[in-house]
């Protein structure tokens, strides 16, 4: 059989080798299982006309997955230990490139132009835990032109990610997702097939990106959502007039009437249309 990288003994041998030492702070729980690194590349759906970006390349495991299905892989890897180790083991795939640096501060727009080569742009991530949820929502927000991102985090941010109205897990990130992608949890992950062993589970979340989004001021509707999150005890007439919405009860109250929507609900019972629906009738478009 030929070795992977994966294989649990080819990882010792690489990791002590090189004397790499896991950190904590970067996140680093890499992935020993090539069944679970296998459905994640196929739940990303990956063809030789696909451009795919990974954020945290690790040893490149799941690098050499996306090498096998894709036409090009870019991994960002914030670790310079990792790159002569990277370096390493993905020497047979000459479609990998591999870049020291920090996801949080990249240039994914450039990166795509500049070595996309007119590919189909997806992205692809076992996620360090400490930024994963903020790197999601930074890329989102880019507003890049990505067609999909398949990413693996934590089971209850998952959860959140894709929740709906009315449930526990649905909040402001539930919100996010749901205006700028089409979300699904694709499967859960047990802490077992990491090393070293993360304290929860996680799960893989596929995101589909909207081609069309709502012509709105996308700044009072987020400053909306968050208001009401952030207090999401309390009723709706209370929560979005908080002073971080910046509206007037009684703007809210002719509005709430307008729409047939009760002032004593709560945030997590409004859907991403109530919320555009509020936004629009203050904001007058
Ligand atoms: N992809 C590998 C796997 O599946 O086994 C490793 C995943 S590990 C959960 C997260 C990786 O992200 C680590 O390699 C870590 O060094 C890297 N990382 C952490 N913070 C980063 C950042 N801000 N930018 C880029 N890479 C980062």
């Amino acid at each position: 059989m030929t070795e992977r990288l994966y294989m649990p003994a080819y990882l010792s041998r690489v990791l002590e080798k090189h004397g790499f030492t896991f950190s904590k702070a970067l996140g680093q729980n890499f992935l020993i299982d090539g069944n679970v690194l296998r459905r994640i590349a196929d739940g990303a759906d990956l063809s030789k006309e696909d451009f795919v970006l990974e954020i945290g390349p690790g040893v490149g495991t799941l690098t050499e997955e996306l090498a096998i299905r894709s036409e090009k892989v870019v991994a960002v890897e914030l670790d310079r230990r990792l790159i002569p180790i990277l370096k390493e083991t993905l020497a047979a795939y000459d479609n990998v490139e591999v870049i020291h640096q920090d996801a949080m501060e990249t240039d994914f727009q450039e990166l795509i132009e500049s070595k996309g080569n007119g590919l189909r742009p997806k992205l692809v991530a076992n996620l360090p835990y400490n930024v994963g949820t903020v790197l999601v929502a930074k890329l989102l927000e880019e507003r890049l032109p990505l067609t999909s991102m398949t990413v693996l985090l934590q089971n209850e941010v998952a959860d959140r990610m894709v929740a709906e109205p009315g449930t526990k897990d649905y909040g402001s990130l539930s919100v996010l997702i749901a205006y700028y992608t089409k979300g699904k949890k694709l499967f859960k992950v047990p802490r077992t097939v990491f090393r070293p062993k993360p304290n929860v589970d996680s799960a893989v979340v596929h995101l589909v990106r909207k081609t069309h989004l709502p012509e709105i001021d996308e700044d009072l509707l987020f400053r909306l959502v968050r208001a009401g999150f952030n207090q999401r005890r309390k009723t709706i007439l209370n929560s979005l007039t908080a002073e971080e919405a910046g509206v007037e009860k009684a703007v809210l109250l002719e509005v709430l009437e307008r729409l047939n929507l009760s002032p004593k609900l709560r945030a997590e019972n409004l859907s991403l249309g109530d919320f555009i629906e509020i936004t629009r009738e203050i904001s007058g478009n």
